[in-house]
């Protein structure tokens, strides 16, 4: 059967990574029909809108998204467009497995990591509300909800049973806001409860990212608001090799877009040197959301076996193959 899937390949490097990664996906011989839309600076300041009738009327045909990052211009613009789609489409979770990789150098090299990041998408210093109340002087809501906080505790708490996970870490930041952190953490708890077979703990967001850095293999599953598992994110891809090797899904109850945690990269942009290894694990997370668990292996195997041999890695990760070769290679080893 073939799978109807919406390609947004973004602006930046995401034309690019997107490409690689369409390619890549289509060689492990499972049929998808891509639908692809524009979604980019251009295109929303010619409609006038965040997100043009194209791209949403071709998701809620799809239900499922494979996509590249979309600028957001900072400190003034147009809103950004990944968390306005996050929102529209209530992909409540966001799940970031952090894994290392074969032969990319890093400071943990003596390190096998791997865990999960469960951030809730949908609120937080992300609801957008801010407000000049008077001549600078600024507010901006923090928004917690008991039913966000509950989804995402459940995803994450599913998640690690249904994987043999052993630990859940909650991050916070409760000991400041205490009555919005407080409120996520006592969701949190409730739901650790119903799970006792897992073990629980809670960190100071602070305290987290000491203990991330000193001793990340202590890490399992992180459960955590918007805000911080978006800054928490970045510092976990930091851990493996960066940016360029981190996939990413965003989960809703009838739909779901598959994104690499990374930007737009404008400073490598079009020069046809991005690394498509995030993308492409995202494309894992799609074929396994899609039930093609072969493909999926198939695809994140040929991935580990061009990274084994490290011959035709990007630079990003240490080697100097460009994008293109990079995905060749991944095709040329898929079994
Ligand atoms: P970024 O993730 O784009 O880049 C940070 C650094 O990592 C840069 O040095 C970049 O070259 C490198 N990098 C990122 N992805 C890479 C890859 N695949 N291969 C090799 N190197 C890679 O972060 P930024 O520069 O802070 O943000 C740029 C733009 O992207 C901003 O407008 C931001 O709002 C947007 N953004 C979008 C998304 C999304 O679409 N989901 C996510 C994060 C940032």
């Amino acid at each position: 059967m073939a799978h109807n899937v919406t390609l947004i390949p973004g602006d930046g490097i995401g034309p690019e990574v997107a490409d690689a990664a369409a390619r890549a996906l289509d060689a492990t011989g499972v049929k998808i029909n891509w639908e692809r839309v524009e979604l980019n600076a251009d295109v929303i300041q010619k409609k006038g809108e965040v997100l043009p009738n194209e791209v949403m009327d071709s998701l809620n045909r799809t239900h499922t998204g494979l996509k590249g990052p979309v600028t957001t211009p900072v400190a003034g613009g147009f809103p950004s467009v990944n968390v306005a789609l996050r929102k529209r489409l209530d992909l409540f979770a966001n799940v970031r497995p952090v894994r290392s990789l074969p032969g990319v150098k890093t400071r943990f090299e003596d390190l096998k990591l791997d865990m999960v990041i469960f951030r809730e998408n949908t609120e937080d210093l992300y609801s957008g509300l801010e407000h000049e109340v008077v001549k600078d002087v600024v507010t901006s809501l923090k928004v917690i909800t008991r039913v966000a906080s509950m989804r995402i505790a459940h995803y994450a708490f599913n998640y690690a049973k249904a994987t043999n996970r052993r630990k859940v870490s909650a991050v916070h930041k409760a000991n400041i806001m205490k009555l919005a952190d407080g409120l996520f953490l006592r969701c949190c708890r409730e739901v650790a409860a119903q799970h006792p077979e897992i073990r629980y703990e809670e960190l100071i967001v602070d305290n987290a990212s000491m203990q991330l850095v000193m001793r990340p293999e202590t890490f399992d599953i992180l459960l955590l608001p918007n805000l911080y598992g978006d800054i928490i994110s970045d510092l976990c891809a930091g851990l493996v090799g960066g940016l360029g090797i981190v996939p990413g899904a965003n989960m809703g109850e009838s739909h779901a877009v598959f994104e690499a945690v990374h930007g737009s990269a404008p400073d490598i942009a079009g020069k046809g040197v991005a690394n498509p290894t995030a993308l492409m694990l995202s494309g894992v997370m799609m074929l396994i959301h899609l039930k093609e668990m072969e493909a999926a292996a198939r695809l994140r195997d040929a991935i580990e076996a061009v990274y084994a041999t490290h011959v035709t890695t990007t630079r990003d990760v240490g080697g100097a193959a460009g994008t293109k070769e990079f995905t060749d290679a991944v095709i040329a080893a898929m079994k």
